[in-house]
């Protein structure tokens, strides 16, 4: 059988960087076995959708190069791909469910439902529906859903214990009298996810169900669907929790981390498709640094581990500036000269000046729009910091300095050579070497203790900056 898997996005929110983790791990469980990505956008929720999220999800998918098989926008032979667009077959299976005795049609208004909910409260047990329209005799109860408002609940079975196999979290036990008759179709004929997730997953032919953990817990009411209708059940791959650097889970409602204001501040997407694939998965050899296309081949979903993973920027910008040190210029600029020419004024820099000073700041990268904090020297008056400060103190420090001035100030061809060399002839009048004759001269002339070749950053400066700065 061909495996088949999903992403099932809600348009609830922007898509953050956790619900991306979910498609990559499910685009690449199928393409592994040379199986079919599909993408289904679950909008049954109204009141919560978000204009434009369906356009992000779009726009995020294809820039990390995962491509859909079928979808609302590839088409497919199981769709449409939208729930909003198959209203008409949760109904039906929904109603099918009641003829075959596993769900009720129920009246029950929001006034009886709260007071249950309140009493559930006082009692501080969790709230269960009491099932009581489930005794309305079924010729009843069809003959009021014509006049009168309804729901569809699915009849849970009250005693035993239902198991199922998850491939993350192995055997899953729930004791079936904690499952309530929960709604599967709502009075404003919509179904919830609850329901409409089933159908679509066996109407579509998806094989593997891959999804956040939250669901793991309530997939015993989804296999007792899928055994009312008679269906084969997926395999269930359950992922583990992400959480943000807070220790919270991620989420859509809190305006976590999207992937593209990642992308706007200059991460590069298979970058972060890098990292977000070591979020709960490792490979067999700890090797941390993978393609798209040589994850298809090692990843193994048996080695996605069951704790929660966190979401820590600190990795991804080592993998991020890891990535960046293998691009050739055209792209470094991409990702780095829109961020500067917001910042700073560059009418009188040649597209020359820009390459080099770019190219310098290559192997210093995390990520595009940080070149604007790390070339601030070449724009701005300097400020030193305490450290930078307490190090000029140093006795060589001023001789060094008025040395090296005056070489400078004979350089009559500035050139990278030319400062090299003066760097050099300070060393052998000043007698000062390494630490004591580098830093100094950084420090003077561009605020900072640590940054790419100084005869690079000193020839970019240019001459009379650079004089200005060691005089000051
Ligand atoms: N629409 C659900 C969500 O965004 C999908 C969960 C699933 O993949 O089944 O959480």
């Amino acid at each position: 059988m061909k495996v088949r898997t999903r992403f099932a996005p809600s348009p609830t929110g922007y898509m953050h960087v956790g619900n991306l983790r979910s498609a990559i791990f499910e685009y690449l469980i199928a393409k592994k076995n040379n199986g079919d990505f599909i993408l289904r956008i679950e909008d049954t929720d109204q009141e919560r959708y978000v204009e434009g999220a369906v356009d992000f999800i779009y726009k995020t998918c294809s820039l990390c190069g995962l491509e859909f098989d079928e979808g609302p926008n590839n088409g497919g032979e199981f769709g449409p791909y939208i729930q909003s667009e198959r209203l008409d077959l949760y109904k039906k299976y929904a109603h099918e469910l009641v003829d075959k005795g596993h769900a009720y049609y129920c009246f029950c208004d929001e006034e009886r439902l709260n007071a249950l909910r309140k009493e559930a409260d006082d009692k501080k047990i969790p709230f269960l529906y009491d099932g009581k329209c489930k005794s309305i005799p079924l010729e009843e109860a069809k003959k009021r859903i014509s006049s009168e408002k309804y729901v569809i609940r699915q009849k849970m079975p009250k005693e035993g214990v239902s198991v199922y196999e998850d491939l993350v979290y192995g055997t899953i036990k729930v004791e079936n009298s904690v499952l309530e008759d929960q709604i599967l179709l709502k009075s404003d004929g919509y179904p919830t996810y609850n329901f409409a997730n089933v159908i679509d997953d066996h109407l579509m032919g998806i094989t593997h169900v891959v999804r956040g953990n939250e669901y793991l817990m309530a997939t015993p009411k989804y296999n007792l669907l899928y055994e009312a209708f008679g269906w084969q059940k997926p395999t269930y791959i359950h992922l583990p929790m992400v959480n943000g650097e807070d220790g919270k889970k991620l989420s859509k409602r809190r305006g976590d981390t999207s992937f593209m204001e990642l992308y706007e501040m200059g991460y590069l997407p298979e970058a972060i498709v890098n990292y977000l694939v070591l979020l709960g998965w490792t490979s067999e050899d700890s090797r941390e640094i993978f393609t798209l296309d040589e994850l298809i081949d090692v990843f193994d979903p048996k080695r996605i581990g069951r704790s929660p993973a966190c979401y820590d920027v600190k990795k991804l910008n080592w993998i991020n500036s890891f990535y960046i040190k293998k691009l050739d210029l055209e792209k470094l600029l991409e990702i780095t000269v829109p961020h500067l020419e917001k910042q700073y004024d560059l009418k009188d820099k040649s597209d020359e000046w820009v390459r080099k000073l770019i190219s310098i700041y290559k192997d210093h990268l995390s990520y595009g729009k940080q070149i604007v904090e790390l070339t601030k020297m070449f724009f701005e008056d300097l400020s030193l910091d305490d450290e930078c400060v307490e190090f000029l103190k140093q006795d060589t420090v001023s001789d060094t300095l008025s040395v090296f001035k005056d070489e400078i100030s004979k350089i009559e061809d500035w050139n990278v050579l030319s400062i090299n060399e003066a760097i050099n002839n300070t060393k052998n009048k000043a007698n000062v070497k390494g630490k004591m004759l580098y830093m100094p001269i950084r420090i003077k002339v561009s605020g900072v203790m640590h940054g790419p070749e100084l005869a690079d950053t000193i020839y970019l400066l240019g001459k009379e900056k650079v004089l200005k700065r060691l005089e000051g």
